[in-house]
């Protein structure tokens, strides 16, 4: 079912004027006009929405958090940083229809109580916080955000800030010092946001995806909602798929969809018709799994049973000319090079670990380093101050655990099996 994607058929669905004749900010209407703050908040919670950035936190809890005090400033901050490798979604939710995310966060805002709302985008997405930002001004001048809001007493500013690259600082900790102009590292909690976040204040942090299912919530109801996809996880997922695909891009499915009708159907299967070896479901932060796993359902659940996460569903596919090595190597450059160096585990073990991926990729590599790479990554998992630790540690441990003989065969035969150099170290081709 397409529930954020339902417009994307609809030419200038981009345009206020055209996202208003589809029925665009009609939430916005009722949910200022006929419901309390307290009833979307309701509504919300009802629908079993979670967090769409990789956390998966019940969004209504979320909100209802936040103290009623109308004395205390509330801020909203859409987290739009999406720098996790492999998740390029939110991108084409700003792109593609940027008043979706608009009345969603206004309606959010109308439910916390906030008049000031942010869009933390990362630095790289120009063109995306170029579109929110004329977006925002459009909507603006007609009167969906700014002083009294359609007619009623509700008054909401929302600014576009852009982040200049890091990749911690989607860490909704992070995310906030940034925010504030100060070094973007996470923060010690407690005191969580939704009590003191954004210059101190209570704060609601979520992510762009999180954002555009709001408006269908509230006109279509929280039942509705949760009547899609599975009870645990409800609504839909919008997947990015990249790798080995005949047709990356993002589609848009029920939670609960088997990976196999995603990879095989929505996304044309596995270029070159080659067989899948393993694939990242969530994003480069959580375990790859592999072709044992093509039966697991794209949900919470499902993935953690099967031994990794759902994350962002940023899926990357690889085939079976793949070295997996190169591949381990390739996300935990990543994660050394985006440590920001708070806390010793992450600061030293990812670049050891990279270190040690690199003997063994170069055929420099001993049989007692796979094992040391299991040490040095389960002494980061779990130790470290915030989750960019543990995500460093996932894409090695689970390579090691499905494809320890690829590990040991570079090992005995002092280098890579798989020749080329490009991508995922594809052979041939
Ligand atoms: Fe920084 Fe890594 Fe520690 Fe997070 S885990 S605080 S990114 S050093």
């Amino acid at each position: 079912m397409r529930i954020l994607f339902k417009h994307l058929d609809v030419p200038d669905i981009d345009d206020m004027d055209v996202y208003i004749r589809e029925g665009g900010y009609k939430a916005l209407e009722k949910a200022l006009k006929e419901m309390s703050p307290d009833g979307v908040i309701q509504a919300v919670t009802k629908s079993g929405l979670r967090g769409r950035g990789g956390a998966g936190f019940p969004t209504g809890k979320k909100w209802a958090f936040i103290p009623k005090d109308p004395s205390l400033k509330k801020y909203l901050c859409c987290n739009a940083d999406e720098s996790e490798p492999g998740t390029f979604k939110d991108r084409e939710l700003i792109v593609r229809n940027p008043h979706q995310l608009i009345e969603g966060m206004a309606i959010c805002c109308y439910a916390i109580g906030s008049e000031r709302a942010f869009i933390y985008i990362r630095g790289e997405y120009i063109e995306p916080a170029r579109k929110m930002e004329q977006a925002i001004a459009k909507a603006s001048n007609r009167g969906f955000l700014g002083e009294r809001i359609l007619g009623t007493d509700f008054n909401l500013q929302i600014q576009v800030y852009r982040g200049a690259g890091a990749y911690i600082c989607g860490e909704e900790s992070a995310l906030l010092n940034s925010l504030e102009g100060i070094r973007g590292e996470p923060r010690l909690r407690p005191p969580f946001p939704a009590i003191k976040g954004l210059y101190e204040s209570p704060t609601v942090i979520n992510n762009v995806e999180t954002l555009a299912n709001v408006p269908h919530i509230v006109l279509n109801g929280g039942e509705w909602f949760a009547s899609i996809g599975t009870e645990k996880s409800t609504g839909t997922k919008v997947v990015s798929m990249s790798g080995h695909v005949n047709n990356p891009g993002n589609y848009e499915v029920d939670m609960g969809t088997p990976v196999r009708e995603i990879i095989f159907e929505h996304a044309g299967g596995i270029l070159g018709g080659k067989r899948l070896k393993a694939y990242v479901p969530g994003g480069s932060s959580v375990p790859m799994l592999t072709e044992k796993h093509l039966d697991v359902g794209l949900d919470f659940e499902s993935m953690l049973a099967a031994g990794s996460m759902l994350g962002s569903a940023g899926f990357m596919v690889m085939n079976e000319d793949t070295c997996i090595v190169r591949a381990t190597l390739n996300m935990a450059r990543f994660y050394a090079h985006e440590s920001c160096g708070k806390c010793t585990p992450c600061r030293e073990g990812t670049s050891w670990m990279v270190e040690m991926l690199e003997s063994i990729e170069e055929g420099t590599g001993k049989m007692g380093y796979i094992d040391r790479l299991v040490d040095i990554a389960n002494n980061i998992n779990g130790r470290s101050f915030c989750a960019l630790g543990d995500a460093s540690a996932m894409p090695v441990l689970s390579s090691i655990e499905h494809f320890r003989d690829e590990y040991e065969t570079h090992v005995s035969e002092r280098g890579c099996p798989f020749a080329g150099d490009r991508g995922f170290a594809l052979r041939g081709g």
